[in-house]
């Protein structure tokens, strides 16, 4: 990562009160007028900091309150894009009460399982001689995870308000394909532990607050206003519009300035790829987008590829509040139909050579060729291009196990400026279709169905066989006069 996070101070009236122990006691919010208020137990921000004494000594504690109840988060409920939800169960509610130690605790966790700097808080701890109802200053000192912010200048494309959705991206020029739209970093990550993990505003606490630019483009975004809205505005926020940044050794969710304005659409002309070294997200075209276009991503899970117009549906309702209207969905019942069947197809033919050896789906190459180019132009007719990879990999894999050299380097070298459209060049150079586009012959299993080879291996097998007989003769003769 490159951001190093900002060290920034600020100073807080708070209003100190005796805590009533238990998760059933009335919490306080902060004065309104203070400047505590708008930061600290307010809609925006829960949190409430109360001084607890046990009347000995001056080791008191700090602890920070919510200011209202924290919802547990309904099983289910997922609106993070790429995830299939499924439909909410009851809320419950319950009131955290940490120490300032259990948060810092919490926070030092997450942050060891993610390359992201979050916010460290470390407030002191108020003096013992204040009076408990008395305003006291805090200072407030913590890492910001504020970034800069690209510039919209030079940018291919300006916000657009488009009819039925939401503000979203239109191309000002052309952009070709595989060009990369933009990169950009998170302005606000939340490292989760796991990507199918259940957001709370227990995840959030610790993030808080958050620097006044982070604050306002947070508050840039809305959340979804359905049944299926969390009641925390920060966790709604977050679910609505948030993009997964899965790596190796850690998952975040990310909110991103630009790239969480690309809409919806089941036939995407652009998709992100996250690069977890350069601490970017990249957004890339997948097809040529004309001047005044816009810019779409699919918010459907990697596999849901092959998902039918009701399943699109169901998952973009539950899982982000909206019906989809793109140019696959908003069309005639019997294209609908059409394109359903023709998807089914092609899971089918995935299914078959995803659960077979390689060996036995390429023994018959004509076969094996036939069903992979149906699968192919399955997916170009509905216009899922940033599938064709996989069928690109599976042809290669067809032609490099028969040991046919220059269909193997074509197929690589498809494969290759597929995923440079994709995934960017770099991402394509590191694959292993970089060394295989230049010696095929790399691959394991190459040449393992070669007929040909087979018949040369047996040839010289018998010829071996009969170089060792000739030796035995020739020896056995001279057995016989050196006997005589
Ligand atoms: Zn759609």
């Amino acid at each position: 990562m490159n951001e190093k996070g900002k060290e920034e101070e600020c100073d807080f009236t708070v209003v100190l009160q005796q805590p009533t122990p238990g998760p059933s006691s009335p919490l306080t919010p902060s004065t309104p007028n203070s400047r505590a208020g708008r930061r600290l137990g307010s809609i925006d921000n829960p949190i409430v900091i109360e001084e607890e004494s046990d009347g000995v000594g001056e080791d008191d504690d700090v602890i920070i309150l919510l200011s209202r109840p924290v919802y547990k988060k309904r099983e289910g409920k997922r609106s993070t894009r790429n995830r299939v939800l499924s439909p909410p169960p009851s809320t419950s509610t319950s009131t955290t009460i940490r120490t300032l130690n259990k948060v810092q605790t919490s926070h030092k966790d997450r942050s060891a399982s993610s390359s992201h700097a979050p916010i460290t808080c470390h407030l002191p701890t108020p003096p013992p001689s204040e009076s408990p109802s008395s305003p006291i200053s805090v200072r407030l000192t913590y890492t910001s995870i504020e970034r800069p912010i690209p510039s919209i200048r030079d940018l291919p494309f300006d916000f657009h308000s488009y009819t039925g959705k939401h503000l979203g991206l239109r191309a000002n020029r052309d952009i070709k394909r595989g060009e990369l739209i933009i990169k950009e970093e998170p302005f606000f990550t939340l490292p989760i532990g796991d990507i199918d993990e259940d957001i709370t505003s227990d995840h959030i606490l610790p993030l808080l607050p958050l620097s006044q630019d982070c604050q306002g483009l947070f508050h840039s975004f809305t959340g979804r206003t359905d049944r299926h809205a969390d009641n925390d505005h920060y966790v709604n926020i977050i679910e609505t519009n948030s993009i997964p940044l899965i790596s190796k050794d850690s998952q975040a969710l990310g909110l991103f300035r630009h790239i969480c304005r690309v809409n919806h659409s089941c036939t995407p002309n652009s998709g992100w790829s996250w690069v977890e070294d350069e601490g970017n997200l990249h957004l890339y075209a997948y097809t040529n987008i004309d001047c005044g276009e816009e810019i779409t991503a699919s918010y459907l899970p990697q596999k849901g590829i092959t998902l039918s117009y009701a399943q699109r549906q169901r998952h973009l309702l539950n899982g982000h509040g909206f019906v989809c209207l793109c140019d696959a969905c908003a069309t005639s019942a019997i294209q609908i139909v059409e394109a359903d069947t023709s998807l089914a197809l092609f899971e089918y033919l995935q299914d078959e050579w995803m659960e077979t050896d390689l060996g036995e789906y390429a023994a018959d190459i004509h076969d094996a060729l036939r069903k992979l180019n149906q699968a192919k132009s399955i997916l170009l007719s509905n216009d899922k291009f940033n599938a064709v990879g996989d069928v690109l990999e599976q042809l290669y894999d067809v032609y490099a196990i028969h040991g046919m050299l220059k269909r193997s380097k074509d197929a690589a070298l498809q494969c290759l400026d597929h995923f440079t459209v994709c995934l960017g060049k770099k991402a394509a150079e590191q694959s292993r279709y970089a060394a295989l586009a230049m010696d095929p012959t790399l691959f394991e299993r190459w040449a393992e169905l070669d007929s040909s080879r087979e018949r040369k291996k047996r040839k010289r097998r018998r010829e071996d066989k009969a170089v060792r007989m000739s030796i035995r003769i020739r020896r056995s003769y001279e057995d016989t006069f050196a006997s005589d």
